[in-house]
């Protein structure tokens, strides 16, 4: 049963966050890919839910000014990361330069986008600065 869940098939203890692994590809015979982008290097520590919720947030609208073929991004339960999910082929390179750019649009944000009762489900459970906190964290590892 859990053969079908990719993230149960690696060994968290071998990857040093941040990284960006392709976690799927040709799901379900469509043309989808599907990436962990990892903030935190697992069982290591994790994001404040506050602060990962306003990242959510703010990746949902940034990544989707660099990449056309966007489907989803949604926080780990584990709080350490992030699954992106796009339509079209593996594209690890593609991807990292794509993050890049969101991460450091992030920077510039004077709020967190959505963050009110009528577009969000838990509105008060925001934090704009620790989520530009983690946004730093991953570029500077990226540089
Ligand atoms: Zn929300």
């Amino acid at each position: 049963m859990t053969d079908a869940v990719e993230s149960f098939g690696f060994d968290h203890r071998t990857l040093t966050a941040p990284f960006i692994r392709i976690a799927g590809s040709g799901l379900g015979g469509c043309n989808i890919s599907k990436y962990d982008l990892r903030f935190v290097t697992p069982n290591q520590g994790s994001m404040d839910t506050d602060g990962l919720h306003s990242l959510e947030h703010m990746l949902a609208v940034a990544i989707r000014e660099h990449r056309k073929g966007v489907v989803d991004i949604s926080p780990m339960g584990c709080r350490t990361g992030f699954y992106l999910t796009e339509i079209g082929a593996p594209d690890l390179m593609g991807i990292g330069e794509s993050l890049r750019k969101a991460l450091e649009g992030i920077l510039d944000f004077a709020s967190v986008p959505a963050a009110n009762e009528e577009q969000c489900g838990n509105w008060k459970d925001h934090d704009l600065l620790k989520a530009k906190g983690y946004a730093r964290l991953f570029l500077a590892a990226l540089k």
